[in-house]
């Protein structure tokens, strides 16, 4: 989902972050309101006038089947059907998961005769590589896809000092209609099928195999995030599968670790409730990015259907599941959501549902002069910090990564299907 900054990563917290503050101008301020609207564009509206919500994906050509759509056994039956022995699909699984390979020319273990149809059949070629921006000090990868029927997805590549992150995309466009967001402008084209999700892992390893991605700590992706196109939550069965595979060991699976894997969303309540019961220990996010209702239903519009209290008590339901805690990820805006009192309410709903649960990640928006999206002052940003970690919340500011090649995801796809119309 989550289009506002893709990742993030810590900024260090001024000097003056933990000291209060009692600046004249802070009333005036605290007063200010700024009302989210869309700019250049205007929000799809159903019949009530609200924005329109897309839950069903459209019905579009079905991408080809492959290998990573298919359990274990139904791989073993294909090969039956193809009269050839089972094991010829385990040795397939391992050239794709453990190589990152799709090319029969690799997989010599394979008899010549009938190879590159049975790979053909199998790893039918799911991602085109339609663009690619790398960041001047080379630790961001910006990879636009082509899928088989045309529509633009877009996954990010990048490098820390001890993981390599990968945030992907679970859909062509986007339902949410969320009104700061590039990929929900046009609506949803489809939900991704599941090798649609796990082939842009697997191309990632690829280019980090090959050293495309300059000093990497690790020879492949270490972390996923699914704070891409489209809000994962909405393609639930496929996500769900996709993250099966990412869990399971190679070379039936990617091999990675749960806890590293955030499954985001902007409050699909009860789909939450799903995910927390699949007892699969991913971190959940969610995108909170406004405590009161009167916000939030203009900021993110699925509130219109399940409300904050309604979201933070699955956020909890979650963490008493999984014992996993949750992030809450609050994009600071300028004058929209960043007042103090906001940041105070929220600390009140987090600690009524208890302690020791919850992380906040407030992330500043890029500057965006002129724009009602634009990054809150730096010590207003501060003092949001300071007012939640003062009432007991943990809370980290972060930065957003990969600014010069578009500040959010979604907006990458977006630029390119305009340029290309
Ligand atoms: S419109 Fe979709 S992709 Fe964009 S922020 Fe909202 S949920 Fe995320």
């Amino acid at each position: 989902m989550p289009d506002f900054p893709p990742i993030t990563e810590v900024r260090e917290p001024s000097a003056a972050v933990l000291r209060d503050r009692d600046e004249a101008e802070r009333p005036e301020r605290e007063q200010r309101q700024v009302r989210p609207r869309t700019e250049g564009w205007q929000q799809k509206t159903d019949a009530t006038g609200r924005p329109l919500l897309q839950f069903a994906s459209p019905k579009r050509g079905k991408p080809p089947v492959h290998l990573a759509d298919l359990s274990a056994e139904e791989r073993a039956a294909k090969m039956k059907e193809l009269g050839l022995p089972a094991f010829r699909a385990k040795q397939l699984t391992a050239h794709y998961f453990s190589h990152y390979t799709s090319d029969p020319a690799e997989m010599t273990d394979l008899p010549a005769a009938g190879r590159e149809e049975l790979v053909a059949g199998m790893l039918p070629p799911l991602l085109t590589e339609a663009r690619r921006l790398t960041t001047d000090n080379g630790d961001t990868i910006k990879f636009l896809w082509r899928l088989h029927d045309g529509a633009l997805v877009e996954s990010v590549l990048m490098r820390y000092p001890e993981r390599v992150t990968l945030c992907i995309s679970s859909q062509a466009g986007c339902g949410m209609n969320c009104p700061f967001c590039a990929t929900g402008q046009a609506g949803l084209t489809r939900n991704l099928s599941t090798g649609e999700i796990i082939d842009q892992i697997v191309r990632a390893n690829r280019a980090l195999a090959n050293g495309e991605l300059k000093n990497s700590p690790k020879e492949r992706v270490t972390n996923i995030v699914f704070m891409g196109m489209g809000e994962p939550l909405a393609n639930y069965k496929r996500v769900i599968d996709a993250v099966r595979i990412m869990t399971t060991p190679q070379p039936a699976g990617l091999g990675m670790s749960a806890r590293h894997i955030t499954v985001s969303t902007v409050g699909l309540v009860p789909a939450i409730h799903k995910l927390a019961e699949e007892k699969i220990p991913v971190t959940f996010a969610l995108s909170l990015h406004a405590p009161d209702d009167q916000l939030r239903d203009e900021l993110i519009p699925v509130n219109s259907r399940w409300k904050v209290d309604e979201a933070l008590d699955a956020a909890r339901a979650y963490f008493e599941a999984t014992g996993r805690r949750v992030s809450i990820e609050y994009a600071l805006i300028k004058d929209m959501n960043d007042h103090g009192w906001r940041a105070d309410l929220l600390a009140e709903k987090l600690n009524e549902r208890g302690r020791g649960w919850v992380h906040v990640n407030p992330i500043p928006l890029n500057p965006t002069p002129g724009s009602v999206w634009t990054a809150s002052d730096p010590d207003v940003a501060d003092e949001f910090v300071r007012r939640l970690i003062v009432a007991g919340v943990p809370t980290t500011l972060r930065d957003t990564r990969g600014k010069e090649i578009d500040g959010a995801c979604g907006q990458l796809a977006a630029a390119d299907a305009v340029s290309a119309s």
